[in-house]
């Protein structure tokens, strides 16, 4: 079994980022600057976001944090990344989701502008995808994408099953593969008899929220295997939707929780930001 270490390779993508930046840095003489937008205090938001800018920090990238209390209004949001929109400092706007419950997420996000939607959640850059033409991609899934190539995983006429059908992970997950000439498969909460596909996967994504949802027997011998769950067990450790134990007898390869996709995640977002600065050089 080939571990996924999305922990050392993400740790390798970093420092290309840094030379890119610091070369940004050069010619433009400004930093990358990527705006972060949180609104309330979900404590799993704040995890997050602490990462993100540490990650920043560490590639030499300028993270400006702004933190808004969960009782604010609409067009407050909305106003706020507006201006972050026509900021020429600012190369990436991330709005941390999800948004406190009474704001509209669409109609924030829409405030991004397609060059600076560096976690690709923007109509523009999904359609983009869905049409096979270049435009930001999701963070997750581009992450999963670069961990499967670095490991030299051939996509083109496999089939993958990907369960979860989310926007952020599942559908731009499953266009990606099928932009890479896989066969896929895309399983939900909806679907019937859940082993019976994804034992006929050489490619399986899971990305359901539910902790050790996939067991061995549901894995055909010889799969590729990516966990994308973050879950916490009953004794509150971290877990994926993946019984690794059990599953990492019958996979080629396979990714741990924590130190497969959480990194990979991270450091795509760095990348994505890194890309919208160079493309304002030109
Ligand atoms: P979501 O809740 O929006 O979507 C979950 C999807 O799984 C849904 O489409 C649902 O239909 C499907 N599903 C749920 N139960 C199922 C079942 N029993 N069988 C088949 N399908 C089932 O979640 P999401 O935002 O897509 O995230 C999924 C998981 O990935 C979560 O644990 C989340 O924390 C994690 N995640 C991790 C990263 C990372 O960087 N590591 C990034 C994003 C999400």
């Amino acid at each position: 079994m080939i571990l996924l270490d999305g922990k050392n390779t993400a740790a390798d993508i970093r420092a290309g980022l840094k030379l890119r930046a610091a070369t940004f840095e050069e010619k433009s003489g400004r930093r990358v600057g990527l705006a972060v937008v949180c609104i309330g205090d979900d404590p799993a938001s704040m995890v997050y976001i602490r990462n993100k800018v540490k990650a920043c920090e560490e590639v030499g990238i300028s993270s400006i944090l702004h933190l808004l209390p969960s009782d604010t209004a609409q067009e407050k949001a909305e106003e706020l990344v507006e201006g972050l929109a026509s900021d020429e400092n600012v190369d990436g706007i991330l709005v941390q989701l999800p948004l406190p419950h009474g704001l509209n997420e669409r109609a924030v996000l829409s405030k991004i502008p397609p060059e600076k939607d560096v976690d690709g959640f923007s109509e523009y850059n999904i359609g983009l995808l869905s049409l096979n033409r270049s435009g930001t991609v999701a963070c997750t899934p581009l992450g999963i994408m670069e961990l499967l190539r670095r490991y030299g995983v051939e996509i083109a006429g496999k089939h993958a099953v990907v369960v979860g059908r989310s926007s952020i992970v599942g559908r731009p997950m499953a266009m990606l593969l099928l932009n890479a000439d896989a066969t896929v498969t895309v399983c939900h909460s909806k679907t019937m008899d859940l082993a019976a596909f994804t034992r006929t996967a050489d490619i399986l994504i899971v990305a359901a929220g539910r902790a050790h949802l996939i067991t061995a027997d549901m894995v055909k011998e010889g799969a590729v295997v990516v966990d994308v769950g973050t879950n916490r067990d009953a004794n509150g450790r971290l877990c994926g939707d993946v019984d690794f134990e059990g599953v990492k007898e019958r996979a080629l390869m396979i990714s741990p929780v924590p130190g497969g996709v959480g990194p990979m995640t991270i450091a795509m977002l760095l990348k994505n930001t890194v890309d919208a600065a160079e493309r304002s050089l030109k």
